[in-house]
């Protein structure tokens, strides 16, 4: 008889964003006449730009021509798309990244999720304590992390590193008793919202090339840099290209989120011993992935062009005005507020020794607006909130105006 895969069963339900969707639907339906506005949203409301949509009604008319069409992309993606990104996200920026070690996929989810599969299983993983759950959750799916305890909401075989505000949301390095051999890292930081700068960065390329560990690198919220310190890639640290793994998306700099693009890096000379992992990772990709469709990668390459660039900065300009906003209004009216200079996201310290949940509820029911409690990101986010710039300005100013109208 056929058995499953087990450790599907160890994986704790996703309860965030479906108790947050009930406990909306339970308000709004006692009281259809408020207006609820959400700032919990992860996920891009502007439209495609002009270049982007250009690009794509280009692409599709190429497809409908016997002439121009194009069956199966390479695995690996079209060399026209690859290029663009090696000079622009990497040449431009003194990285000296090839276009045949960038991989094209459908995103950032399936490749953060995916990666661990070219790796043992008796790898220990480290994770920043808040944290995306992709990394965690597709590792528990492996086998790779121990037992559950769902008390702590902790795995066994996990290495935690909290980032809050006493290490103003910076990882530190994992002490001597416990040494990761594959560290996820995400900065521009969702949920946080924090960034670590170069020198920091460059002191976890040096902790890992020290250990013998890969970092695992998620710069998807990249295009919302805003300060000159901040790395934009990780391979502007010396010695990353030996140890570093880095994962984009065209999701939030381009609002791709279903239009679906992204890609990862992988250096050549990243090796275990002598096999590198480019390799492995092409060979993963040749057997289970079958390229990005022709007409995305086309709408990709058209972020790189002068029109595309120029479109997109306005677009990001949009949301981190939001997030101006937010973090202003907030911290004007008296809370402890953090992230939103180089990032969509604002997290906030909870009032008064608030649950995160605690606050959700308040903000729902005195005025309104929907956030995301920072618990629902791991233990260490208990006692936050995240609020998010991806809504429309006009929303914005209204939410945060009510949220401002608050007494503790
Ligand atoms: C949104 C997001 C991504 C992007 O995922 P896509 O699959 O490319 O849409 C990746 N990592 C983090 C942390 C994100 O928040």
């Amino acid at each position: 008889m056929f058995r499953i895969n087990e450790n599907y069963i160890k994986l704790p339900g996703s309860y965030l964003f479906s108790t947050i969707g009930k406990k909306v639907s339970v308000y709004s339906t006692a009281h259809p006449d408020k207006k609820i506005i959400r700032l919990g949203i992860g996920d891009v409301t502007l439209p495609l730009v002009p270049a982007v949509t250009e690009a794509l009604h280009g692409a599709v008319d190429e497809m409908g021509n016997a002439e121009t069409f194009r069956g199966y992309a390479p695995d690996l993606g079209y060399e026209f798309l690859r290029k663009a990104i090696a000079d622009n996200d990497y040449r431009a920026r003194g990285c000296d990244i090839d276009a045949d070690e960038i991989f094209i996929s459908d995103g950032a989810k399936c490749d953060t999720g995916n990666i661990q599969e070219i790796f043992s299983l008796d790898n220990r993983v480290a994770v920043c304590d808040p944290v995306y759950p992709v990394y965690v959750d597709s590792n528990v799916m492996a086998g790779r992390t121990g037992t559950y305890d769902s008390e702590r909401e902790t795995w066994s075989d996990v290495i935690y590193m909290p980032c809050t505000a006493e290490n103003r949301f910076a990882p530190e390095l994992p002490g001597e008793s416990r040494t990761p051999d594959l560290i996820y890292l995400c900065f521009p930081n969702n949920p946080t919202g924090a960034t670590i700068t170069r020198a920091q960065l460059q002191e976890w390329v040096d902790y890992a090339q020290k250990k013998g560990a890969v970092i695992l690198y998620d710069a998807a919220y990249e295009a919302y840099i805003s300060e000159e310190d901040v790395p934009h890639s990780i391979y502007e640290c010396e010695g990353a290209k030996s140890c570093a793994i880095e994962f984009r998306s065209f999701s939030k700099n381009a609002g791709f989120t279903g239009v679906r693009l992204g890609f990862t890096v992988i250096p050549k000379e990243l090796k275990c011993g002598d096999v590198s992992l480019h390799a492995l990772w092409a060979r993963r990709h040749g057997t289970k992935y079958n390229g990005a469709p022709y007409i995305v990668q086309r709408a990709g390459e058209a972020v790189y062009s002068e029109a595309g660039k120029a479109q997109l900065k306005e677009q990001v300009a949009y949301y981190m005005k939001n997030a101006k906003y937010i973090f202003n209004g907030l911290k004007e009216a008296g809370y402890t507020v953090s992230g939103g200079v180089n990032s969509p996201y604002i997290w906030l310290k909870t009032p008064k020794g608030m649950s995160s949940w605690e606050f959700f509820d308040c903000l729902l029911e005195q005025v309104n607006v929907v956030g995301t409690p920072g618990s629902g990101f791991g233990p260490s986010g208990e006692g936050y909130f995240r609020l998010t710039a991806f809504g429309s300005y006009e929303n914005t100013v209204e939410a945060v105006d009510r949220i401002r109208t608050l007494q503790f």
